[in-house]
């Protein structure tokens, strides 16, 4: 669905625009694709700070995926509209973070009906917004 999110779109826009001579997107084993990965660095680059605990989430399982696969980095969030950047860093803490949260997809996943749905302050900015609403917004 994210195909037909505004929302993505511009966020796609704004990477190519800001990165076009540079950088190149990298796929990691067919699941991670990586903005940006230098010698010391995976950079992500997102429009906004709306989103940051689930933006730093992301890039945290992105670090945890490649420290399982000998590559250690650190990783740097490039926010566009506010021309900030965000460094972070894996610590045992937020790998233990991870592994819960894996955990806990895999047991939705594996439920036989979905979790209660919750209308969430950023759910109208969401590219899944019509997938999760389409029927309460019908009636
Ligand atoms: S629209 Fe659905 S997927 Fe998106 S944040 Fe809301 S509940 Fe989650």
């Amino acid at each position: 669905m994210e195909g037909t999110s505004d929302r993505v779109l511009s966020g796609k826009l704004v990477h190519e625009d800001s990165y076009k001579r540079k950088n190149k997107e990298i796929l990691i084993d067919d699941i991670l694709k990586l903005d940006i990965l230098d010698k010391d660095y995976v950079r992500e680059v997102k429009i906004s700070s709306k989103l940051t605990e689930p933006d730093k989430m992301q890039l945290y399982y992105y670090l945890f995926y490649l420290k399982n696969i000998g590559i250690y980095k650190k990783g740097s969030i490039n926010y566009v509209k506010e021309k900030k950047v965000e460094i972070i860093e894996l610590t045992p803490e937020i790998e233990d973070k991870i592994i819960n949260t894996l955990i806990d997809i895999k047991r939705i996943t594996c439920d036989n009906k979905p979790p209660k749905l919750n209308r969430l302050p950023y759910c109208t900015k969401c590219a899944y917004y019509e997938f999760c609403f389409v029927k309460e917004d019908d009636i």
